[in-house]
């Protein structure tokens, strides 16, 4: 019997080991971490043998094919003695897509990738169409191809994992911008970063679409690095296009082959000019799919955001609290100061990745009446930004940062926590960070 070894038992090992056992290959799942409880009992129940706290097993179970958690560095001692043996590394993505027929979007970039894979999953959805979401987000998307039958797929795909897709041809892929991150995981390259994203168009051919957004220059750049054929469908809020998605007087206009469908920018849900691309992104896929304009302009009007992204927690006292703490990069915060247009009370801080704070310092002087640092790395904030504000001041847990927000706060104005930082200092993840933030903040 063939023999699949899984590495890594979170939603995406345990779902790929579904997938493998219904196809009858032979499964072993290994991490060298501890699986929750409730993956323990599955697979369990399910008579898939597993072994936690180490290798030991995968070592000897002698599969040609290994299933790898994106997590998993490919510099990992595991992943190099595997492949020693012979061990082909392979994505959840790569495994599972041969075994449906279903229609693939796949949507990646820095930043905005849940938003955007989330109102395309809504919009088609809410059209009725047979949708499933999957890739970093919700249930595994192998699981899905084992135990339901969906006509589409929406993926969020990270550039981790692109980097272990090899044959997958997506009939619709999105790349919503780059800006620099994780670069440690690219030897410190943004080219390396850039042609991971640009995996995405591998394999599609002239039957598919590429949409991406024309005013990112690292896009552009990464549009020449590597050949790609799909039609391309590009979206600009800065200049008029002849076909993709732009703005034209105060209106989203998207174009494809010569069909347009228009709508009021003011009618979209999100707020903010990085969910007026996102917004863009999705209606183009809309497009493709045919999905009619009064559906579009429904579901982009009645959205109702994601948990983490500029979301408004309360009113407290003529205070608006806003919940941003998915913000782990500069470029992140700089789209949520650019969407505040009130006075803002600004959390910030955490585990600095390699932050370059001087894109952020003309929307700070213009907005900002109060830094308040959270975490560890906060020497660098007060050097970025000394002399843009009058007050910036360090806590030390989210309880002290939210009454001290709300301290120099006052009605009209806005508290945001956009950290700009991982949190991986005072927090288990960005999360736990923005639940903190919110728990705290309804105890005002
Ligand atoms: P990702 O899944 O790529 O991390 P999210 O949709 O979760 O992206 O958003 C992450 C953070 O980036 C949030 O703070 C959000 O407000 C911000 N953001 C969302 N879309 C964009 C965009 N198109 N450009 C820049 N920042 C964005």
């Amino acid at each position: 019997m063939k023999r699949v070894l899984i590495l890594g038992g979170g939603e995406s090992g345990v779902g790929s080991a579904v997938l493998a056992q219904k196809l009858g290959y032979k499964v072993l799942v290994s991490d060298a971490g501890i699986l929750k409880e409730e993956r323990q009992k599955e697979l369990e129940a399910r008579g898939i043998p597993y072994e936690m706290g180490g290798h030991v097993q995968a070592l000897e179970f002698g599969a040609s094919r290994v299933i790898k958690s994106p997590g998993i560095s490919p510099k990992a001692a595991i992943v190099k003695e595997l492949e020693a043996k012979g061990g082909k590394m392979i994505g959840e993505m790569e495994f599972a897509a041969p075994h449906t027929s279903a229609k693939l979007i796949g949507i990646t970039g820095s930043n905005g990738k849940t938003t955007t894979t989330s109102l395309v999953y809504h919009i088609l959805k809410q059209a009725g169409l047979n949708v499933g979401l999957g890739g970093n987000i919700g249930k595994s998307f192998a699981r899905q191809v084992a135990e339901e039958q969906h006509d589409v797929y929406v993926l969020e795909l990270s550039s981790f994992q692109l980097d272990d897709m090899f044959s997958v041809r997506l009939d619709v892929a999105v790349l919503t911008n780059i800006t620099p991150d994780h670069l440690d995981r690219y030897n410190y390259e943004l080219k390396n970063y850039m042609g991971s994203k640009m995996r995405i168009t591998q394999n599609q051919t002239e039957a598919d679409y590429f949409i991406y957004c024309a005013d990112d220059p690292i896009t552009q750049d990464a549009l020449n690095l590597v050949e790609w054929k799909a039609q391309a469908l590009p979206f600009s809020l800065e200049k008029k296009l002849h076909h993709g998605a732009w703005a034209e007087n105060q209106e989203i206009i998207w174009k494809i082959n010569e069909e347009t469908n228009h709508m009021y920018r003011t009618e979209l849900a999100l707020r903010g000019k990085h969910n007026e691309y996102n917004s863009m992104a999705a209606g183009l896929v809309a497009k493709i799919f045919d999905i009619r304009q009064e559906n579009l302009r429904e579901s982009l009007s009645h959205f109702e955001g994601i948990e983490h992204r500029l979301e408004p927690v309360a009113t407290v006292k003529g205070v608006d609290y806003i919940n941003d703490s998915k913000a782990t990069n500069v470029n992140s915060t700089w789209y949520a100061l650019e969407t505040m247009d009130k006075p803002v009370v600004w959390i910030v801080g955490g585990v600095d990745k390699g932050n370059d704070y001087e894109p952020l310092i003309p929307l700070v002087k213009d907005k900002v009446k109060a830094i308040v640092c959270l975490g560890e790395d906060v020497l660098k904030i007060h050097e970025a930004f000394r002399g843009c504000v009058e007050t910036i001041i360090n806590t030390g847990s989210m309880q002290e940062a939210v009454t001290m927000s709300s301290h120099f706060s006052s009605r009209g104005d806005v508290v945001l926590l956009s950290p700009c930082c991982a949190s991986f200092d005072l927090f288990q993840n960005y999360e736990d960070r923005g639940r903190q933030f919110k728990f705290h903040v309804r105890n005002l």
